[in-house]
C-alpha cells in the first residue's frame, strides 16, 4: 500500500508564478509572492516610513510626557523608559502595517 502523500507540499510547490508580479522580472517565485529584489526594496521603504513615523510620534508623546508627569525621579523615569517602549512598539507595528500595504 502506498504511504499518503503531502497534499499541503504538493499545494505549495504546484503555485510557482513565473514573473515577478511587481517589477515583471522572470523568477520563479511562489504564488501570490514578489521576487528578492522587491522584497528588499519593499522592506527598506516600509522600515523608512516607520522610522518616521516612530519618530515623530515618539516626540508628541515625549512633549506629553515631559509636560504632564510630576517631577519626581521615579515619575521621569518611567517617563523616560514609557517613552522608548512608544518607539519600540510603534516602530514594529509601522514596518508590519507598510510592509503589508507596500507589497
Ligand atoms: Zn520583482
Amino acid at each position: 500500500m502506498l504511504a499518503p502523500k503531502n497534499l499541503l507540499k504538493q499545494f505549495a510547490t504546484g503555485l510557482v508564478e513565473t514573473e515577478c508580479p511587481r517589477c515583471g522580472s522572470e523568477v520563479e517565485v511562489p504564488f501570490g509572492q514578489v521576487c528578492q529584489s522587491c522584497r528588499l526594496a519593499v522592506t527598506r521603504r516600509a522600515k523608512r516610513i516607520a522610522r518616521w513615523t516612530a519618530l515623530v510620534t515618539t516626540a508628541a508623546v515625549g512633549i506629553y510626557a515631559h509636560l504632564r508627569m510630576p517631577d519626581d525621579p521615579t515619575s521621569r523615569t518611567i517617563g523616560a523608559v514609557a517613552v522608548l517602549l512608544w518607539y519600540a512598539f510603534s516602530y514594529t507595528a509601522v514596518v508590519r502595517a507598510a510592509r503589508l500595504l507596500l507589497k
